[in-house]
């Protein structure tokens, strides 16, 4: 029977493991011994479903094999093994999607090889490790419930063959032939049986089902107090208690760090482990990992949350999406619950009782952690805010403000007070005697709004400013409504209630007096603007806009920004300067030229919406009206 050939991708993936990227080439067996380990679950899970006779759970394991004599080491498992369709589609081809790419980019960048960074198995390619220590792989495989078995075999890039063959019992088992070694590699190790029992420790000690090999020990001769003998006993290598079901005590950062990488795909240690245990109402051991680092996918519908769900041990849904709340969508992780029943149907756990009290549960946990990391880490918790601050503030936000209450604690704002983000309580616990509100103002940077004429008065009474720069900022904090009592307010709202009674008298004052020229100027304008009126806020910059109602002129534009056709308009109100000279120009322009004044009011509502950031309805116009200006 003649060669396949693998699939373009694979090729060069298999060329990859060959000429092996990777420094810590023992972790082939890591990976073998995870997928025999999950073709059991998968046949366990199914004897216990539909109610196959003559399975028991003791009857599964994992075996080991080394052959000195060939060279070979088997990984051998009973659990449910793949059709020939299987053994081409599951050995052929890549899983996922981006690997390649990812890989050919680590290839090509030496200190990543130097680094060692371990992605094996993050994308799905964990079997093609074999092929950093073997020179060819034999898998032989019977499915369950098929009287035939099937052999795949592969020296490598050049392709696999398939045949009919010979099998007994039910599962897979992988004949690795390990290669000769070299100079700079002894691939022997991986054929000695202490080596073995090492990295199986190591990588796999709490693979819930028994791995097992054959190991050589020594004891006294019967009869004898001196003399020795050898013997084989076939050993149990791991202890098969899972992780999560251990004591916390005996648990190594570098367990929990190395658990997560492996099972969850990240080539990084997780910012935060959280591992609980809880009896009473619901029974569960939660084993929870709050990432470093946002997936790249994590911001778009791609991203699927969902934490693994076990019942008593068994595997029953590898992303269960009820566990967590939007806002934490970013935890990853497992739950392993003695009250919930194999046999559930996904229907159903959405409705279970269990399950509910269970989510909940872990969503205080989660809430409690962060919290005591902004209190206690307070740079972790930036770096945290840093990667998922913004599914936070969705969460205020999102299902009409239902967990604002539960979020706002842990939400951070850069502000004029410090160069780094501070808290809501922060911000209220060191207000002025006399400040009312909570401030902000909202622009693209920081570096912008610090630019933004609106900001001068706040900032001139030494009040602190909360500086919005994402989108979703200022509808967070209108869904809040307040902290304690005390309302946000943006700058360029309607009214900042900055003034002293006096000083409010004279604005009155002023505005009667100028009543003409502002009704002239709005007449101008016309629906562009609610009205024109002398600023409070400004103190050297002649005009900004500010904006009346429930609607900012940046959630104007963040709605409008939106796919569709619903455009929304902030009632605009054009705010002059008194003190700057370009208000005595336009009185004097209102007694002598009104025709200029009606120019120069359109131009200087366009430098308004500049400053905004919003865009002028006609640039051309505006341009030429500059020119006609200098020209004169
Ligand atoms: P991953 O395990 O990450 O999906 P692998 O390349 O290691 O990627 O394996 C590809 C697929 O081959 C697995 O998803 C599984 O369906 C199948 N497979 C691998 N090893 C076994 C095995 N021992 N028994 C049954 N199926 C297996």
């Amino acid at each position: 029977m003649g060669k396949k050939q693998f699939k373009a991708e694979s090729k060069r993936l298999l060329d990859l493991m060959i000429n092996s990227i990777y420094t810590h080439h023992e972790i082939f067996l890591r990976e073998l011994i995870s997928n025999a380990s999950d073709a059991v679950d998968k046949l366990y899970y199914k004897a216990m479903t539909e109610h196959l006779d003559g399975i028991s759970r003791e009857d599964f394991a994992i075996d080991l094999v080394i052959g000195k004599e060939d060279r070979t080491l088997t990984v051998r498992d009973n659990g449910i093994g793949m059709t020939k369709e299987e053994l081409e589609n599951n050995l052929g081809v890549i899983a996922r999607s981006g690997s390649l790419n990812f890989k050919k980019d680590m290839a090509a960048d030496e200190e990543h090889k130097a680094e060692d960074v371990d992605i094996i198995g993050q994308f799905g390619v964990g079997f093609y490790s074999a092929f950093m220590v073997s020179d060819k792989v034999t898998v032989k495989s019977r499915a369950y419930g098929s009287d035939e078995a099937w052999c795949w075999e592969s020296e490598g890039a050049d392709g696999y063959t398939i045949e009919p063959c010979e099998k007994e019992g039910v599962g897979t088992e992988i004949v690795l032939h390990i290669k000769p070694a070299t100079e700079d590699e002894n691939f022997d190790e991986y054929l000695d049986s202490y080596r073995i029992q090492a990295i199986v420790k190591k990588y796999s000690d709490y693979i819930r089902y028994p791995i097992k090999m054959d190991m050589e020990r020594s004891r006294l001769k019967e009869g004898s107090d001196k003399e020795y003998e050898t013997y084989t006993e076939n050993v149990t290598l791991n202890s098969m208690v899972p992780l999560w079901r251990k004591n916390k005590s005996e648990i190594t950062p570098e367990e929990y760090n190395q658990f997560y990488k492996e099972k969850f795909y990240d080539y990084e240690d997780p910012a935060r482990v959280i591992h609980s245990s809880t009896e009473g109402a619901a029974t569960y051991n939660a084993l929870l990992f709050i990432p470093a680092r946002a997936p790249y996918n994590y911001y778009t519908r791609e991203y699927e949350k969902g934490l693994q769900l076990y019942a008593s041990g068994v595997l029953i849904m590898d992303k269960c999406p009820d566990l967590l709340p939007d806002h934490f969508s970013f935890v990853k992780g497992l739950v392993d619950s003695q009250d919930l029943s194999l046999n559930i149907s996904r229907e159903m756990l959405q409705h279970d009782r269990q399950l509910k009290v269970i989510a909940s549960r872990l969503e205080k946990k989660i809430h409690s952690e962060l919290a005591n990391m902004l209190f206690n880490e307070r740079e972790k918790y930036e770096a945290f805010y840093k990667n998922f601050g913004l599914q936070l503030k969705y969460g205020v936000y999102n299902e009409f403000g239902r967990n604002k209450d539960t979020l706002k604690d842990l939400l951070l704002f850069p502000s004029s007070y410090e160069d780094k983000p501070v808290t809501l309580a922060e911000y209220a616990g060191r207000m002025k005697e006399d400040q009312k509100y909570i401030y902000y103002a909202c622009g693209e940077s920081v570096e912008k709004i610090r630019k933004l004429p609106q900001t001068e008065a706040v900032l001139d009474k030494g009040y602190e400013l909360l500086f919005l720069t994402e989108d979703i900022d200022e509808f967070a904090l209108k869904m809040l409504h307040d902290w304690d009592g005390k309302e946000f307010k943006s700058v360029a709202a309607g009214d900042l209630d900055l003034e002293t009674p006096e000083e409010k008298e004279e604005a009155q004052k002023q505005a009667e007096e100028n009543k003409d020229l502002f009704a002239f100027m709005k007449e101008t304008l016309g629906d562009k603007v609610s009205a024109v009126r002398l600023s409070k806020r400004l103190k050297t910059h002649p005009v900004c806009l500010a904006s009346e109602g429930e609607l900012s002129l940046e959630m104007e534009k963040v709605l409008n920004a939106m796919p569709t056709d619903n455009k929304v308009k902030a009632s605009r109100v054009l705010e002059i300067n008194e003190s700057h000279p370009i208000f005595a120009t336009l009185a004097g322009l209102f007694q002598s030229d009104k025709d200029k004044l009606a120019d120069y009011t359109k131009l200087l509502y366009d430098q308004a919406l500049l400053i905004e950031g919003l865009s002028i309805e006609d640039p051309v116009e505006f341009s030429n009206q500059l020119c006609r200006l200098m020209s004169e």
